[in-house]
């Protein structure tokens, strides 16, 4: 095999021939449906059916002589439809972004080294390690295997995990569920490791040949998304029946019926919100590139809105608020305790016994042992030492180094069998064979798990029965450590004959305590503010952990986590209880310990049971089923498995619980910035209609022209209505309650905001343009331009309004540049249609004076000012 493929298994590939490979053979992707071409999205923009009325209007108009309007009117639409065009490319742009971020990785060997490189790039040769929880990324033949069990669902329908082996299969032609020694893209491991070639990749695969068959998942639409594309549909038929009886006014006062016609599409057009659930799509976005600077990627859009809402953060404790960093602090062993010194996974330290500096050969077994039974290893990178594996594996290395176990003394012992460490079965067993044959094995892990496995003790190298007395001294030096914060590992042997089955239950009986470590893992700096920070805004932070529930407490209480008379709960107590017994108290219940991904299922329920949007944390695959039945999933970007990434709807790319009260505060900060720019735009279309329709009623001529409230939904609905969706949140966006998910897109005072502004800003503009005209027909095209310009300076003013629930001047309008940028350069724009000459006739305008703008701004921000000191 290795031969065929030009690979040592020792060395892997070399970098350089890994892209040749590449290069050749392409990517290991499986190809994708066809995308829509660019011109398709951009005629899309067209299809809306008021904009096709505008145009055959248009088209009409210009058949009848009007060239210059109807020239006008496209150009609005194209540059409208332009617009919308490169909103859309944006949104599409962050989300392959989005994609790729959270494109998996696999582990391959190359230059000799392991190394984790995007699954895209293996290619037919390399050598690849799986292990639990991994989606394999190409077809691998394997060479190695460690109670290896495959879920191939994806490949073959079905479920039920399938063991798999390294030894050759000589029969020809069998269905990949039947060949054993081969592991397929696309299939997760459930359990155990294995390491193999890489026979196939990309279309090449067994899972290539089927990947025509497979349907393309489609981007689903967020509730927010589909509410608006519902009020969307209820605000086009509002915006067409206020039109049609603005323009059968119109008509019934004497208006020509094609010029009302006309006003009305353009009404019509100007009115219907056509371009909201494309900014809402930039401005989740945006939002969501925001949160990838804070480390966090949201792989479900619905995310973003979801976490406004959440009100617990149900969060595992080890690397998610603790440092993931252990460090034995503590070993017991002969009725002792001894102290180690050092830091870090630096091997450097020393050991006490009562202040005297000891070489005890017994630590020495305990640490032997903790070496054997291990998978991490030590390494120096730029002149810091650091693990690859499990941090609990790395401390126990770093602790052998500095009782002078090297890595060569190790080298004598073979691993002939193992059974891996999961967090159900908290502990970890190996079958080891020394230089002369001999047989034993070395169990480590949680002691209340080995204890009761476990009948004798190790007492200065002599075996003993474990008696009661012995129980009670380990069980009080638990209690000890953990009362410390430290992480308790229990480690345990037994001799076998060489005959002995490699069974689970035989292999962990009747076993000999030899000792017990005791490691640190220190809270992370940030984690106790922002658990402060998330209580502050009515978030409560629960944790869950497999640890000993002591040292669940003394981390809880390092962390200001829990209240007075805050619970705590173990995972036997969950056991036997049903899921309703548990939802009465688990409000009360700030700390869950030595609970198994099972219970987190409950715990989720529960909760959920109270009526609370729930975010739960988890990294291996039997977190799953919780991450997926949780509000919001979130998984760990460096420790997560792949299966624990694929269910989650956030994935923190530092591990770090800080990050998902990062990810809260922009999520809260997206919605609130979505609400301003639905406030803005709706009340822009509010005052449009409203002065329109005034006018009409009181049989005055029309206020604005077609090509005028066109230019206004174009230049107000477009630049300010982005800057909006950019805004900075505002200071108490971390001191509210949640929001509730039912809440509807007008609550919370939304609704009579619109209206009332609208209205103010409807009115103002006809009383601009009733001064104005004084029902002089010479001075129509003058008022017009007045009406013009008092509408888009009122809305260009009410943009700052918006930025606040509370009040204008509750923020300095300075803050959000985009802002002040977007309405500087709509001033200018207005400008230039009202003072240059060519665009003059386009857009009938006339020259305004000095004192006409300060009537105009006067007017204009009349709405703002009187709801500012309002605060309604
Ligand atoms: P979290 O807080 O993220 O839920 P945890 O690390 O506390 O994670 P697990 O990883 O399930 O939870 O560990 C549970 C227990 O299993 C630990 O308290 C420890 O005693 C034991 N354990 C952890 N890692 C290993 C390991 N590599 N080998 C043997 N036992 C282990």
């Amino acid at each position: 095999m290795e031969q065929q493929l030009g690979v040592k298994t020792s060395q892997g590939l070399t970098t350089d021939e890994a892209s040749k490979r590449l290069k050749k053979l392409g990517a290991n992707m499986l190809e994708e449906g066809k995308q829509t071409p660019l011109w398709l999205v951009f005629l899309k923009q067209f299809q809306d059916f008021m904009v096709l009325v505008l145009l055959a209007a248009t088209l009409v108009s210009g058949l009848l002589g009007e060239y210059v309007d109807a020239i006008a009117i496209m150009v609005i639409v194209l540059i409208n439809g332009f617009i919308g065009f490169f909103q859309e490319q944006k949104a599409e742009k962050s989300l392959s972004k989005l994609k790729e971020l959270s494109a998996p990785m696999a582990n391959v060997k190359r230059d000799g080294r392991w190394m984790k490189i995007p699954s895209s790039e293996v290619v037919v040769g390399d050598v690849i390690r799986v292990s639990s929880g991994d989606r394999v990324s190409a077809d691998i033949r394997l060479s190695k295997s460690s109670s290896l069990e495959m879920e191939e669902s994806a490949l073959t329908g079905e479920s039920l995990p399938i063991a798999k082996h390294a030894t050759a299969i000589k029969q020809e032609d069998l269905e990949p569920q039947d060949q054993n020694n081969m592991v397929f893209m696309g299939t997760l491991v459930t359990r155990g490791s294995g390491e193999g070639i890489v026979v196939g990749t990309g279309m090449s695969t067994a899972m290539g040949q089927i990947a025509s068959l497979l349907v393309k998942t489609e981007q689903m639409a967020t509730p927010l998304e589909r509410r608006l594309a519902e009020l969307g549909k209820i605000l086009i038929i509002v915006a067409l029946l206020l039109t049609a009886f603005v323009v059968v006014v119109g008509v019934y006062q004497g208006h020509p019926t094609y010029q009302m016609f006309l006003a009305g599409v353009s009404l019509a057009v100007a009115a219907i919100p056509e371009g909201l659930p494309a900014i809402v799509t930039v401005a989740l976005s945006l939002g969501v590139q925001r949160m990838i600077r804070k480390k966090a990627i949201v792989r479900k859009l619905s995310a973003v809105e979801t976490l406004g809402c959440a009100s617990v953060i149900c969060s595992d404790k080890t690397g998610t608020m603790t440092e993931n960093q252990m460090t034995v602090k503590e070993i017991y062993v002969n009725d002792q305790t001894i102290h180690v010194t050092g830091e870090g996974y630096n091997p450097k330290g020393a050991f006490y016994l009562d202040n005297k500096q000891i070489k005890n050969p017994d630590i020495n077994h305990v640490l032997l042992y903790g070496t054997l039974c291990n998978h991490a290893s030590l390494l120096k990178r730029k002149g810091k030492w650091m693990i690859d594996g499990d941090p609990t594996e790395g401390a126990l290395l770093a602790a052998a180094r500095k009782a002078g176990i090297s890595e060569d003394f190790t080298a004598q012992f073979t691993i002939v069998h193992e059974i891996p460490f999961d967090s159900d079965r908290k502990r970890m067993t190996v079958v080891v064979e020394d230089q002369n044959k001999k047989r034993f094995v070395v169990t480590k892990g949680a002691p209340d798990m080995l204890l009761p496995r476990t009948t004798f003790i190790a007492d200065q190298s002599e075996k003993r029965p474990l008696r009661a007395k012995d129980q009670n001294q380990i069980n009080r030096e638990i209690n000890q450590m953990a009362d410390k914060a430290l992480r308790t590992i229990a480690i345990c042997v037994k001799e076998i004959g060489n005959d002995h089955p490699f069974n689970e239950a035989l292999l962990e009986k009747d076993l000999t305590f030899v000792g017990l470590t005791g490691m640190i893992d220190p809270p992370r700096k940030e984690v106790k503010d922002a658990i402060l920070e998330c209580n502050n805004a009515g978030i409560k932070t629960v944790m869950i952990t497999g640890d000993h529930v002591k040292t669940a407490q003394a981390i809880a209480r390092d962390l200001h986590l829990m209240p007075k008379n805050g619970r705590v709960m173990e995972g036997h107590q969950l056991s036997h209880m049903t899921e309703e017994e548990l939802s009465t108290i688990v409000e009360d219940v700030y700390v869950f310990a030595r609970v198994t991904p099972e219970h987190k299922l409950k715990i989720v329920k529960a909760f959920q049971n109270k009526g609370h949007i729930v975010a739960m944390t988890g990294d291996g695959v039997n977190d799953a089923p919780a991450i997926k039945a949780s509000d919001i999933g979130i998984s760990m970007g460096q420790s997560g498995t792949d299966v624990a990434k694929e269910a989650s709807s956030l994935i923190l790319l530092d591990d770090n619980f800080a990050t998902i009260k990062s990810a809260i505060y922009e999520g809260r900060n997206i919605y609130e910035n979505i609400r301003k720019f639905i406030r803005y735009l709706l009340a822009s279309n509010v005052g449009e209609i409203l002065v329109m329709l005034f006018a009409m009623l009181l049989a005055l001529p029309l206020p604005l022209i077609p090509v005028q409230i066109l230019w206004v939904n174009l230049v107000t609905d477009g630049l300010p209505a982005m800057a909006l969706g950019l805004d900075q949140a505002e200071d108490n966006v971390m001191k509210r309650k949640p929001r509730d998910p039912k809440e509807g897109v007008f609550a919370r005072g939304l609704g009579f905001k619109i209206v009332s502004r609208g209205l103010l800003i409807g009115l103002i503009t006809l009383i601009a343009f009733m001064m104005a005209y004084q029902g002089n027909p010479e001075s129509l095209r003058y008022a017009q331009t007045i009406a013009f310009t008092t509408l888009v300076m009122a809305q260009l003013i009410h943009v700052f309004d918006c930025r606040s629930e509370h009040s204008v001047f509750a923020r300095n309008p300075f803050q959000n540049l985009y802002l002040v940028g977007a309405v500087i350069s709509s001033v200018l724009l207005l400008v230039i249609v009202i003072y240059l000459e060519p665009l003059q006739e386009v857009f009938h305008t006339v020259d305004l004076s000095l004192r006409d703008w300060i009537f105009i701004l006067a007017l204009s921000a009349i709405p703002t000012v009187f709801f500012g000191f309002s605060k309604k």
